[in-house]
């Protein structure tokens, strides 16, 4: 992994944090991405020079329902570390709303945040670089219930499921390009994502975990890992959930 260029969005905190640490530590150029979270943003960086002082790290703030802040990260990053190998389209929000009462307002915002911000970070990546370069790793963060459907978290679930339909569309046309495109879908990992839970609702899903607990950050960057390396060179289209056995 020494030296590929990686964006993550998304990763001012939890998952994407996680990630952006982990790729810095395997000597990667990489971009963190973060839209509200200025200051966890930099102490993310703070965090990983502090660790290693040659951490390639370049700190962006974009939203990524926005083509335009996109197409100028994209840039920004191809002209400061010349090309980018890996994109981890993370970045997303919770919703847990009775299907009734979501607005088509809250609809829209779930699909640019999640189907929209993909789109626009990988379409930008490949128009920029990927295709002229015939390389690269794409992955997608989705969730298990994209996979299965949540209750109350219908509008959730609806977007993690397009994103499944995009990768695995996406990893066809692709291949030939010789870009690899991936999803990860998480069942239920420790971030402040599930902050609404309290320790009962854990301890009841942890129940309901064959292996009996919740996931860590690191249980997903694991993954992230793999797919992004060339020991994954012949995986493309596929969905890899880690989720302790909940859904199999
Ligand atoms: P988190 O701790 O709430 O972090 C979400 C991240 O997304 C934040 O860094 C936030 O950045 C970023 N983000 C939100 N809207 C953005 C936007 N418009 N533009 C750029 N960045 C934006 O959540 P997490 O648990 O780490 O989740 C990360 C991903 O994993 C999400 O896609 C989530 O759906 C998925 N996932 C999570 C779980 C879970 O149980 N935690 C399970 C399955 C899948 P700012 O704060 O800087 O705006």
């Amino acid at each position: 992994m020494n030296k590929k260029t990686i964006i993550v969005t998304g990763a001012s905190h939890g998952i994407g944090r996680k990630i952006a640490k982990e790729f810095a530590h395997l000597g990667c150029n990489v971009c963190i991405n973060y839209n509200n979270s200025k200051p966890q943003a930099i102490n993310l960086k703070e965090e990983i020079i502090s660790e290693n002082k040659n951490a390639s790290i370049m700190l962006y703030k974009a939203d990524v329902k926005n083509r335009a802040e996109v197409d100028e990260m994209v840039d920004t990053v191809i002209k400061n570390f010349g090309k980018i190998d890996v994109v981890v389209n993370n970045a997303g929000i919770a919703e847990y709303k009775l299907f009734i009462d979501i607005t088509y307002e809250d609809l829209l915002n779930m699909f640019n945040i999640t189907v929209a911000g993909t789109f626009n970070v990988t379409q930008s990546v490949l128009k920029k670089c990927m295709i002229r370069n015939k390389s690269g790793s794409i992955i997608n963060i989705s969730s298990i219930w994209g996979m299965v459907g949540s209750s109350c978290e219908v509008n959730y679930s609806t977007m993690k499921a397009a994103i499944i339909g995009m990768t695995k569309a996406l990893a066809k046309e692709l291949g030939p390009s010789n870009i690899r495109v991936n999803a990860v879908a998480p069942g239920v990992i420790d971030t402040k994502m599930n902050s609404n839970l309290n320790h009962e609702d854990m301890e009841n899903l942890k129940e309901e975990i064959p292996l009996n607990r919740i996931g860590k950050v690191e249980d997903v960057a694991n993954i992230v890992k793999f797919l992004a390396s060339d020991e994954s060179s012949y995986i493309t289209g596929q969905v890899i959930s880690p989720n302790g056995g909940l859904v199999i």
